[in-house]
Formats: structure tokens, sequence, C-alpha cells
């Protein structure tokens, strides 16, 4: 990297004081998921709160707004590297810097208490309790997406806080062409002849010791590279990667005693995410270029592990042995297919979270659809639930007989989070494309078919990881692949794919 530039040096000065406080914040989250003793919830809060505020009064400070403000009058004389520095931080520092504080403190204090109402509101099953919450939610978000500007959509304000530059119209035009082909695909799917829904293997008849998954997901870790000098791996209730120094980068995953391949799945997904934060290039740390660049470029990297690698047939048939040597009494019966199948099970299901590889992005579609209605004011909050019940006959043809089931089943709006979701799906998008053009120089299914990561790993380490944040996600897709989004190799990656195991 090179910097030349005086307020430049300046800025990343400063930058540093940001990102040091940052990874301080992480620690203490870190510690609250993985092992706070249940009364120092409380305590614990306080203090991430005090950071927090340390961390907004360092992105609002004076001589830091003069600096960038100056820079961006100088553009022209900036580097490739420089100009990279000030795109971000100018992103960093939008949602702070136009957004009223006391809209921001509004909606800490709405959302402090949705959080618990949520809560309480999906294990009674009664959406009208959290329906005030929402109304709020929706009403500051409308707000919120005014200050920080669009010009077509609100909704586009807040798809660009997770990925940079996302539209509401781009990400209709993509979701327009992969929902009917992806209810298609389904349906074919549950009518073949080797359909199978349910496996044996996970009606819990078998158990799954702990330390034999754990063994299985250290396995997993060291196969794919992830660097055990430079992180760790423990337990959570949801399974999480943080980066608490581009040297300490933490995952944690979670063992279920009845189906090994929840740590399975777990494991290689935040491996896949690790691996992009252990690698970005060393001389971005602590500067704006350190990190992922996007929630869908991480998204990519952890889902392309997760089921491009992971629950590639060949793959499996590779692991199918190593699998049976870990839990030989559970697993001793079962053929290569059988194995291939039980990972790769398609089912129409309620809950995204425990969605397949096929359905997933529909579960993501629905939600799309449902917040851009939301915040255009086309749909009110009060008609969510019945909307969710239509959109689910629509897109999986079944009806969830509960809000907590429907409506009511995801975190992210009790947080006050909007635009989200539709990060998750372009993952997958991306992840297709790259998967497209690293088979130009990586024979990928034979590889997978002797166990052999190595290739698989450099490729992305070399096109997407080294990157850190240095491009937006459209310019590093471009750059690594020649060509911007395009939803088709989805399309064809899960046709290829499902057609060969259900021989449709
Ligand atoms: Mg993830």
């Amino acid at each position: 990297m090179k910097i030349t530039n005086s307020s430049i040096k300046q800025l990343l000065n400063h930058y540093k004081e940001i990102s040091v406080l940052t990874k301080i914040k992480a620690v203490l989250e870190w510690d609250l998921n993985v092992n706070l003793p249940p009364k120092a919830a409380e305590g614990r809060a306080g203090q991430v709160e005090y950071l927090a505020n340390q961390l907004t009064a360092l992105w609002k400070k004076k001589e830091f707004v003069d600096l960038l403000k100056k820079a961006n009058t100088n553009l022209d004389k900036l580097n490739e590297d420089e100009k990279a520095i000030v795109r971000n931080l100018n992103y960093a520092n939008k949602y702070y810097s136009r957004i009223p504080e006391e809209i921001i403190a509004e909606k800490e204090k709405v959302t402090a208490k949705a959080f618990m109402v949520w809560q309480k509101a999906r294990s009674e099953n009664k959406f009208r309790d959290f329906l005030p919450s929402l109304k709020e939610i929706v009403r500051l978000n409308q707000i919120i997406a005014k200050h920080l500007e669009y010009k077509e959509n609100p909704y586009d304000a807040l798809l660009d806080l997770f990925e940079p530059e996302l539209t509401a119209k781009h990400t209709a035009e993509l979701f327009g062409i992969i929902k009917p082909a992806l209810i298609d695909l389904i349906k074919r799917i549950q009518k073949s002849k080797d359909y199978q829904s349910e496996s044996p293997l996970v009606d819990g008849k078998f158990i799954y010791p702990q330390p034999e998954q754990k063994h299985l997901s250290q396995f997993l870790m060291s196969k794919m590279g992830f660097d055990t000098a430079a992180g760790r791996m423990d337990i959570s209730a949801h399974p999480f990667t943080t980066s608490l120094d581009q040297f300490d980068v933490r995952i944690t995953t979670r063992y279920l005693e009845k189906d090994f391949r929840d740590s399975y799945s777990s494991t290689v997904h935040e491996t896949g995410h690790a691996l992009y934060e252990q690698e970005a290039s060393p001389e971005y740390a602590q500067t704006p270029l350190e990190g992922g660049v996007s929630f869908g470029i991480h998204e990519a990297m952890s889902r392309f592990w997760e089921n491009m690698v992971g629950k590639n047939p060949e793959f499996i048939r590779f692991m199918s042995p190593v699998f049976q040597s870990f839990f030989p009494e559970q697993l001793s019966g079962l053929t290569e297919n059988e194995f291939v199948r039980l990972f790769n099970l398609v089912k129409p299901s309620f809950i995204r979270i425990e969605a397949d590889e096929v359905t997933y992005s529909l579960h993501i579609i629905l939600r799309f659809e449902l917040e851009n209605a939301l915040m255009s004011g086309e749909l009110k909050p009060e008609d969510a639930g019945e909307t969710w019940r239509e959109k689910s006959k629509e897109l999986f043809g079944i009806v969830p007989e509960t809000d907590s089931q429907g409506v009511l089943q995801d975190v992210h709006w009790s947080y006050g989070a909007m635009g989200y979701f539709p990060s998750y799906a372009l993952g997958n998008l991306y992840g297709a494309q790259l998967l497209a053009r690293m088979k130009d120089s990586v024979d990928f299914d034979k590889d997978l078919s002797k166990g052999k990561l190595g290739r698989i790993h450099s490729w992305l380490k070399e096109n997407i990881h080294v990157h850190g944040s240095k491009y937006l996600p459209e310019e590093l897709l471009i750059k690594a692949t020649g060509k911007p989004l395009d939803p088709k190799y989805f399309i064809e990656y899960l046709e290829k794919k499902y057609s060969k195991i259900y021989s449709l």
C-alpha cells in the first residue's frame, strides 16, 4: 500500500484508534457470547455501551470529519489505495454524520425493548404483541433512509448499509430470475423417484458425542487451512465469526448430539468467514481497507465452503470413511450415495435457518419482498403476518400454521435491522459465479474427490481474500471473474448438482 498524501496519513492515524477500540469492543462481545456468567449480563451491556459511545465520538470528532471533507475535495490527486480509503471512510461515516443523534438514540430505545417483546411474542405466538414495536421500527427506518438519502426507493438506503451500492431495483431483477427457476427445480426434485426428505440417521435413534464432533471440526478446519496460531474455535448457541485482530480470528460452532451435520456445516461455514479475515493483505491491518468488503462477499466465502465444497458429492464421498471413523457404530452401514443424499436433502420448510441450499434463497426472497413493501408503505405492518402466509404458499407451497413459524421467526427486525437479508442470497449468487470461473483453472471435482483443498483455497485467497475491502463487491467480482453479477451461474450450479443426485 502506497500512502503519500499527508491528509490520508492523518486520516489513517485517526482510523487506527477507531480500529483498536472496535477490536477491544469485539473482545468483550465475543466473551459475552462464549463465556459470560448469567449474572454478568447487565454489567457487560454497560461496558459495551460505553465503548460504543466512545466509538461514535471518534467517528464524529471534528478534526477527523474536516480532514475527510478535505480529502474528498482532492480525490483526483489520490492514488488507488488512497481513494479506496476515502471511499470506505465516507461509507462508514455516513451513518454517524447524516442521521441526527436523537434518531439514533430513539432507535436504540425502541430496539432495546423490542427485542424482549419479540422474544415473548414469538414464544407465545402473538404477532399482535410485537406489532407496535414493528410499526415503530418501520417508521424509524423510513426516517433513517431519508437522512441517508436515496435516489429511487427508501429501501435502497438500508440495503447500501450492508451491501455497498446495492439497490432494491437490482435486487428485484436478480431475484426475479432465480425465483421461478428455484420453484421449478424444487418441484422436480420432489417428484423424483429418488426423493427423500428425512433421514433415519438423525431421527433421534443415534447419538453423536461432542468430543468426536469436536475432533471432526478440528480436522475440517485444519484441512481448509485455518491458521490455528492466529485464531481459535469455541462453542456458542448461534455460531459466528469475529475478528479480534487480523491474527486473532475467532469462530464458534455448536454440537447437537442428535445430528453431527449441524456442527459440520457450521464449522465449515464459519471457517470460510475466518479465512477471508485471516488472509487479507497484512498491510491493510488497522486501516479502512481491513476485513471483508461486504456482508454479501463474506457470505459468499462462507457459503462457498459450506455448500459448494462441504456438501459437494465428490467431497462427501471422500469424507464418508472419515465420518465412519469418527462414528463407527452410527454410520457403518451407510453407502457413499446415502451420505451424499444425507447432506443434500431438499425440503420446503418454514424456518430459514434450517433451510437447505436449494430452498434457502426463497426464504430470503420472501423477506426482501416484504421489507421492500413495508419500507415503501405499500404494505402496512398489521398485514405482514397475512402477507407472509401468502408468500409462503406462493414460494414453498406450504403455509405456516403459526406466526412463530412465520413473520415472528427471525430476530433481525427486533434489532431494528432491515435490508440485511438480501446479502445472504447474494452470497449464493457471487459464490456460484466464482466457482464457474475457478473451474477454468482448478480441477474442482477431481481435487475434492481426493480431499485436496489446497488449490481451491489458494484461488479464493488470491482472488478475494487478499484484497480485504479495497474493491467494492461488484468491482471485486469483475476482477475475479471478468463479469458483473449474473444469477445464471447459481441456477446452472444447482441444476447440475441436483439433477445428478436425484436423477432428474
Ligand atoms: Mg455467515
